[in-house]
């Protein structure tokens, strides 16, 4: 960074959200400052996991639908610009689905109406095309063939690696929130450097209500997820693909992959866990959510009932009230941008997000009022899965 130098933007956190916002706006012409206090796509950010579904699946979200069918074929380019395309890995993705549940009809329908690419399964069809999971008497399923996995952590560096060769420049530094109101001119980091842009992106994360305790303080709700990846029986082909897809229970509210990088069959505990404190928090699994995944594994995946735990990983979800987005100004200052409330659900969408927050700070005006902070609440009410 030259100090001495002042940026168009400079977008404050290297996460999904960050790394794509700096990459789409260098690519229409800005010159971008990128920062983050621990590195791109660190163990400590949402978005530092091995892997993150990619599904188009959204129940009756159509915009999260929209989103994701946009993000897909945009991941795939950047990976293939970097040479790497496997950084996407085409599993499926299974929607174990139940009777006449609202959000699997609507998961269907959306699915049709946005010209997504699926197939209706019955419960004879799951059994058959998936032996080695046990389905319940009333289910049904949903598969999205061209959907699958990013790869987190490396497709995060993929990006800012292209970000900077287009002529982003990444800065390892922690900022502080701007003083005042108007427009900031000028922000600091914490050894006291001046970072001076026209317009500031901060996309921190799970941090923002650190950042920011007076405007995300109460809006943006930090929880602690456990993730499990249980070693596969050796030479067992039954839970790595082609035989096993992502799947997703919204039911039960477990979703997992199969052993994919042969780094074990992982699965995760969807339901909000305790509130997080990114910086701080244990990354130690605890023993009671490895015993609650073992048991859920043996009942749904019985071949794996006995599957060593080979890795574990802990992260925060940063939930909004609902589950929707957050992309607005900060409201005391005009050039000061909130990207964040990625809410469990926001790595897939890093390209929609990057085009989106692109453009939102480019004309200068707040679009989609979903995303807007007047409707984010101070309490939880999870809308969007
Ligand atoms: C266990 C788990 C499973 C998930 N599964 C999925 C999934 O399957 N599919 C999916 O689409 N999504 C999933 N998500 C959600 C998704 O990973 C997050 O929504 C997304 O990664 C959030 O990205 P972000 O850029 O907003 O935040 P982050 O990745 O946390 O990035 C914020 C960055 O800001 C930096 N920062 C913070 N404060 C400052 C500061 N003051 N100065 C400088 N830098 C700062 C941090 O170091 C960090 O790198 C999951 C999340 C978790 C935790």
């Amino acid at each position: 960074m030259n100090p001495a130098k002042s940026y168009d933007v400079a977008v404050i956190g290297a996460g999904v959200f960050g790394s794509w916002t700096a990459y789409v706006l260098r690519k229409s012409g800005a010159s971008v400052l990128l920062v983050d206090a621990y590195g791109p796509s660190n163990a400590r950010a949402s978005s530092g996991g091995e892997s993150r579904i990619i599904r188009m699946g959204y129940g009756p979200s159509e915009i999260y639908t929209r989103w994701s069918m946009r993000a897909l074929p945009l991941w795939q380019h950047l990976f293939a610009e970097t040479g790497q395309p496997r950084l996407f890995q085409r599993t499926g993705v299974l929607w174990m689905m139940y009777g006449d549940d609202p959000y699997a009809l609507a998961t269907l329908a959306n699915l049709q109406k946005c010209g997504s690419k699926f197939e209706k399964l019955s419960l004879a069809e799951l059994r058959s095309r998936y032996g080695q999971i046990v389905f319940d008497e009333n289910s049904w399923g949903i598969i999205e063939p061209a959907s699958g996995v990013l790869l987190a952590r490396r497709a995060v560096q993929a990006v800012v690696e292209q970000a900077r060769k287009l002529g982003v420049e990444y800065r390892d530094a922690a900022i502080l929130a701007p003083t005042g109101e108007g427009r900031a001119t000028a922000v600091s980091t914490t050894s006291g450097e001046r970072i001076s842009a026209g317009t500031y992106v901060f996309a921190c994360g799970p941090w923002l209500p650190q950042v920011f305790p007076d405007v995300v303080g109460s809006r943006i709700f930090p929880t602690r997820q456990e993730v499990f990846f249980f070693g596969v029986p050796a030479g067992d082909t039954r839970f790595t693909q082609p035989a096993m897809p992502t799947w997703i229970n919204l039911h039960d509210e477990y979703y997992g992959m199969p052993d994919i990088e042969s780094r074990g069959f992982k699965i995760a505990f969807d339901r909000h866990g305790e509130a997080a404190d990114p910086d701080t928090q244990s990354r130690i699994a605890s023993t009671e959510g490895a015993a609650a995944a073992r048991q859920y594994l043996a009942s749904r995946f019985p071949g794996l009932k006995d599957a060593p735990v080979v890795e574990t990983r802990v992260c925060q979800y940063e939930n909004t009230s609902n589950g929707d987005f957050l992309v607005d100004k900060h409201p005391r200052f005009q050039n000061v941008w909130l990207v964040g409330g990625g809410s469990g659900h926001g790595f897939k969408h890093g390209p929609s997000m990057g085009e989106y927050a692109a453009d939102c700070v480019k004309n200068d005006k707040v679009k989609e009022p979903l995303f807007s902070l007047a409707t984010k609440a101070a309490i939880q009410k999870r809308a969007v899965y």
